[in-house]
């Protein structure tokens, strides 16, 4: 009609209006999914490849609409930190992968696989954020490294108290990667300014290794560079043995995607199928 005409003629009021109501009703079914058990955690298998065995996995969020199947994390985690939904979400992840790592210690696994959650920046500095992360840790007895923190930066920040809190989680053997490494605001200024104990390295480069001899070199570059600073290197994205090999010739400490598997419920990490490593 005459309306949905001027929306599409002039991008405005109306059009802001929409966009305003659908976050609104997006925010208040993610309230609920976090009421109801709609939000699951799943874990993908992180591969050490000098000693050939699954290490850890990183815990990745997932919402199930009901009807609609799965809402991506890359959507909604933007979604929940404009809101503040950011909060109890990562509280949920947080408490989901304390939970595993305590039954998987009670259940003897030796060594325990760590597993690393996403934090990003923002969240990090949340006040109050940092003592919570570190109660959890101490309160379930974790051993010193069995948590890790991926960090992921959306937009600047000031460094200094980004700096802090990670001194402090570290003092309770937290450690850290800095995610998505080459792409967006994770740069060298971050590894810079900021210590990790590992680099990861954005999926984009290892995918196009072998037909972009660009590619190789701002591979081969960022492991060099990582290594120079005492950082291990993770690759992501990993889809195929040519991969893997080569990354193994460049003493890529460890990898991740599909080729070693995809996220996998808690219930796989507990009976040992998701640490299978590469077919
Ligand atoms: P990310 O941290 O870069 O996570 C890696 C993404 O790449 C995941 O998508 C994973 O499923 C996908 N992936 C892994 N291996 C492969 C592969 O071999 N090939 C391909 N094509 N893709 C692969 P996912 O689960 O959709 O997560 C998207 C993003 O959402 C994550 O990117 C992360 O930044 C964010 N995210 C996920 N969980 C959380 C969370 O609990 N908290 C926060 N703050 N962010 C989260
Ligand atoms: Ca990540
Ligand atoms: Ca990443
Ligand atoms: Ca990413």
């Amino acid at each position: 009609g005459a309306s949905a005409h001027a929306v599409e003629g002039l991008p405005g009021e109306d059009h802001e209006q929409r966009t305003g109501i659908d976050k609104l009703r997006r925010d208040a079914q993610l309230r609920q999914a976090l009421d109801e058990g709609g939000i699951e955690v799943r874990y993908q298998p992180i591969y050490d490849i000098p000693a050939a065995r699954v290490a850890g996995y990183e815990a990745l969020v997932r919402w199930e609409l009901p009807g609609n199947g799965m809402v991506s994390p890359a959507e909604f985690i933007k979604l929940a930190e404009e809101t503040s939904l950011i909060v109890p979400v990562g509280e949920y992840v947080l408490d989901r992968v304390v939970a595993l790592l305590s039954q998987l210690r009670d259940l003897g696994h030796d060594p325990l696989p760590d597993i690393a959650v996403n934090l990003s920046a923002r969240q990090l500095v949340e006040p109050g954020m940092a003592r919570q992360i570190v109660d959890r840790v101490e309160r379930a007895g974790l051993p010193r490294g069995a948590l890790k923190l991926e960090v992921t930066e959306s937009r600047m920040l000031d460094y200094e108290p980004v700096a802090a809190v990670m001194r402090h989680c570290r003092e309770h053997g937290i450690r850290f990667a800095l995610d998505d490494f080459g792409t967006g605001y994770s740069n060298l200024t971050h590894l810079h300014k900021l210590d990790f104990e590992y680099v990861k390295m954005d999926q984009a480069f290892a995918r196009h290794m072998f037909d972009s001899p660009k590619a190789m070199a701002i591979v081969e570059a960022i492991v060099a560079m990582a290594h120079g600073i005492g950082a291990d290197v993770i690759c992501e994205g990993v889809e195929t043995q040519a991969q893997l090999q080569r990354l193994r010739e460049l003493e890529v400490r460890y990898a991740q995607g599909y080729l070693i598997g995809k996220a996998a419920p808690a219930s796989e990490v507990l009976s040992g199928e998701a640490a299978r490593g590469p077919a």
